[in-house]
């Protein structure tokens, strides 16, 4: 089934990218294993798939230790303060830095252990109350802040659109999204690159693609159904 679902997420990807005017090089599609085996991680790998995405901080470094770094590794999830030396060292995208705060843990951490680490903003663009991230308006001056931070590298900015039943809803949401990272990026920013744009998941990546995404992030379209009783 895996195998199956990939097939239908590249045919999905290869159309939105030709209504789009953009190639398929230009996206990298992340397949999100959060609560699922690591029998599922190896068939998806076995599929040609190379980059992973991970909401929990203990999940991913476990599953990171069995399948290791020859994948991409991604965290998508809400990060604590508290876990961040746990993760600071580890090849891996952290596309959820949602404060300045947070960016400060990762460089103390980072400093700390002679390392450095690659991180998106994550921005609330829908002003959900239930979910984490920076207002469309705090980002600027957030960038600007982090950007001093000598072992934090911004790579872009990420968005988790809400749950709506017609993904055409969320296309203003994307548009809005890439259209501050183009704006940020004309100011040539020192430490700042903003060439990942995270955006777009089984319900909406089409759309996003549409609007610019270069990662979407992928779960139930690959894996199927996730059961968060087991
Ligand atoms: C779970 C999750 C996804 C994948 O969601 P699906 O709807 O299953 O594709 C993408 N991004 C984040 C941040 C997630 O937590």
């Amino acid at each position: 089934m895996i195998k199956e679902n990939i097939e239908q997420v590249e045919s999905n990807i290869a159309k939105a990218c030709a209504r789009a005017g953009r190639n398929r090089s230009e996206v990298t599609l992340i397949a999100v294993s959060k609560t699922k085996p690591i029998e599922d991680i190896q068939e998806a790998i076995a599929c040609g798939m190379t980059e992973f995405g991970e909401n929990k901080v203990q999940e991913l470094t476990h599953k990171m230790e069995v399948i290791g770094t020859d994948v991409t590794w991604h965290l998508i999830g809400h990060l604590q303060t508290n876990k961040v030396k746990y993760i600071v060292d580890k090849p891996l995208l952290i596309h959820s830095v949602d404060s300045v705060k947070l960016a400060a843990e990762l460089q103390k951490e980072a400093a700390k252990k002679q390392t450095e680490c690659k991180i998106l903003l994550e921005v609330n663009v829908a002003e959900e109350e239930s979910k984490f991230g920076f207002h469309y308006d705090e980002v600027l001056a957030a960038v600007q802040e982090i950007a001093a931070f000598p072992n934090v590298h911004i790579q872009g900015l990420m968005t988790i659109a809400p749950f709506v039943e017609n993904p055409e809803d969320n296309r203003e949401i994307f548009a809005k999204l890439h259209k501050l990272l183009l704006d940020i990026k004309t100011r040539n920013i020192d430490n700042v690159n903003m060439s990942v744009l995270s955006m777009g998941m089984t319900n909406d990546y089409m759309v996003a693609i549409e609007e610019g995404a270069t990662m979407i992030r992928v779960g139930t379209g690959i894996f199927g159904e996730r059961n968060y009783n087991i």
